[in-house]
C-alpha cells in the first residue's frame, strides 16, 4: 500500500536567496559542482499511472492537476532557458508528467533550439507515432522513451492505464524513421514486477541500434510506497544479462554522465545502468530542475523549490533572474542519494511527475 501522501507539490515556495549580482565568474555550488544540465517539466499531467511514479490510488479521477494559469507559458520557459544557457547550461531535457500531452510542444522546441544547448526529451512514447516527425522538424535532437517491459501483461501492470506495448514500439519505430537514432529506452526495474523481463529486454534491443538503460527504482516522492527490497541493484541486472550476453565496461561519454555504459563483447551495441540507489552519483550532479509552475529545484529529492515564476510575473529583469538562479546554485549542497537511509526515504518530497524526471 502507498504511504499517506505528505507532499505532492511543496506547500510553500521560498522566493530564493538574494545574492550579490552575478559577476560572470565560474558558477560552482558548495560542493564545487558546476551547473550544466536543466530539466524542464512542461506538464504535471500524464495518461499513464505507472505504479512507481503516479499510483492511481493517489492520482485518481478527482486528483487536481495544476490549472493552466499556474503553469509557465512557452514564452516564460524560453526566457528562463536563455538565462540558464547564459549561466553555462549545455543540456536541456523536456520532461514531465508526459511532455507530449502539452499542447503544441513543437512550438516550444522551435523556441529553445536556437539557444544552442543539447535539446532532448523523455516520453512514455504513447503518442510518438503522431508527434515524432514534428518534434524532429522543430529541432529536437535526441529522444528517450520509457518502456518497462515487452511483455503485455507486465507492461499493463506497470503503466496501470491498460496501454499496449505495441503502440510504444510503434512510437520508437516512428522516432527512428524521423531521424532520432539511437533512441534511448528507459526501463525502471522493480523487483517482483518486471525484473523477470530484464534479459528479454536486453535480447530484444541488442543489435537494434537503440540503447536500453536500466534504472534502479527510486524513492522519489512520497506516494509510491518505495522499499529497498523492491530495488534490483544494477550489479544484479548486469550479472543476469552478462550470463546470457557477455558485457564489458565502456568509457563515459562525458564527466557526470548519469548512466554507466556497458557494451556487448560481440559488438551488438551497448546498454546503460543508472544506479541512483546503489551507486549514488551526487558528486558529479550538475542538474537543476524547473517545475511546471516555475519553481526551481536543486535536487530530485528536494522538499522545497524556489519560486522563479513570481519573479518573472512581477517584472523581474533577465539580470534579476540570472542573479537569483546563481544565488540558489551557489548555496546548493544536496547529495540525497549519498546519504539515503530508510528514514530519509520516508521524508516528504515532491513528486517526480511534478518536478520533472
Ligand atoms: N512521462 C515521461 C516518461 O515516463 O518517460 C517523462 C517523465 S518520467 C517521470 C521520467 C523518467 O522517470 C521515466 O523514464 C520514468 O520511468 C522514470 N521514473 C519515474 N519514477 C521513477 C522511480 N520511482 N524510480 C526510477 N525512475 C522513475
Ligand atoms: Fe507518467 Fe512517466 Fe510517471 Fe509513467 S513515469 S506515470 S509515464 S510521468
Ligand atoms: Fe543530484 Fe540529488 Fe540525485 Fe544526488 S540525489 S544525483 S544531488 S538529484
Amino acid at each position: 500500500m502507498p504511504q499517506k501522501v505528505i507532499s505532492i507539490r511543496p506547500e510553500s515556495r521560498t522566493p530564493g536567496p538574494k545574492g550579490p549580482r552575478y559577476d560572470g565568474g565560474p558558477l560552482a555550488d558548495k560542493l564545487g559542482r558546476s551547473l550544466r544540465d536543466l530539466r524542464i517539466s512542461v506538464t504535471d499531467r500524464c495518461n499513464f499511472r505507472c505504479v512507481y511514479c503516479m499510483p492511481r490510488e493517489v492520482f485518481g479521477n478527482d486528483y487536481k492537476f495544476l490549472p493552466h494559469a499556474a503553469i509557465l507559458s512557452f514564452e516564460e520557459i524560453a526566457r528562463l532557458a536563455a538565462v540558464f544557457v547564459g549561466l553555462g547550461v549545455k543540456k536541456i531535457r523536456l520532461t514531465g508528467g508526459e511532455p507530449l500531452l502539452r499542447k503544441d510542444l513543437p512550438r516550444l522546441i522551435e523556441m529553445l533550439a536556437p539557444l544552442g544547448a543539447d535539446l532532448t526529451l523523455t516520453t512514455n512514447g504513447s503518442t510518438l507515432v503522431k508527434h515524432a516527425r514534428a518534434l524532429k522538424d522543430a529541432g529536437l535532437e535526441r529522444l528517450t522513451v520509457s518502456l518497462d517491459s515487452l511483455d503485455e501483461a507486465t507492461f499493463r501492470a506497470m503503466n496501470d492505464a491498460d496501454f499496449p506495448v505495441a503502440k510504444v514500439l510503434g512510437g520508437i519505430a516512428a522516432a527512428a524513421a524521423a531521424g532520432f537514432s539511437p533512441v534511448k529506452i528507459n526501463m525502471v526495474v522493480k523487483r517482483g514486477v518486471n525484473d523477470h523481463q530484464v534479459v528479454e529486454a536486453a535480447r530484444y534491443w541488442r543489435d537494434s541500434g537503440h540503447i536500453l538503460r536500466f534504472i534502479e527504482y527510486m524513492d522519489v516522492g512520497s506516494t509510491n510506497g518505495w522499499r529497498m527490497d523492491d530495488v534490483i541493484p544494477s550489479a544484479e541486472v548486469l550479472r543476469r544479462i552478462g550470463e546470457a550476453f557477455p558485457l564489458e565496461p565502456a568509457e563515459a561519454n562525458y564527466a557526470g554522465e548519469v548512466a554507466a555504459r556497458w557494451r556487448y563483447t560481440d559488438g551488438a551495441g551497448e546498454i546503460g545502468v543508472i544506479s541512483s540507489v546503489t551507486r549514488a552519483f551526487c558528486r558529479d550532479c550538475n542538474r537543476m530542475r524547473l517545475s511546471t509552475e516555475g519553481a526551481l529545484f536543486t535536487c530530485l529529492f528536494a522538499q522545497q523549490g524556489h519560486d522563479l515564476k513570481a519573479l518573472l510575473r512581477e517584472g523581474g529583469s533577465d539580470d534579476d533572474i540570472r542573479d537569483r538562479i546563481a544565488a540558489v546554485w551557489r548555496l546548493r549542497d544536496d547529495r540525497y542519494s549519498e546519504i539515503r537511509t530508510a528514514q530519509t526515504a520516508r521524508l516528504p518530497k515532491v513528486e517526480m511527475s511534478y518536478i520533472g524526471g
